[in-house]
């Protein structure tokens, strides 16, 4: 007789997954032209900053600027 512990792998749903949409990718920071400060944005989100609404934004990493222009 054999008895090992086996366990079989459950497929449990990770809490707080549902904030997080899988395969939006990452978030990329920005940095607000405006109040300078950090915006995460994940692709599809508009381009805004959240503390003061201004429009330009600053790739952190590259410094290149991202303008976004509103319809
Ligand atoms: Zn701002």
């Amino acid at each position: 007789m054999s008895r090992e512990a086996y366990q079989v792998p459950t497929v449990a749903p990770t809490p707080g997954r549902d904030a997080f949409q899988a395969g939006d990718g990452p978030a990329i920071n920005y940095l607000c032209g405006d109040c300078n400060s950090k915006v995460p944005l994940k692709k599809g989100d508009p381009i805004r900053c959240k503390e003061c609404g201004h429009r330009v934004l600053y790739k952190e990493r590259t410094k290149r600027m991202v303008q976004f222009e509103a319809r």
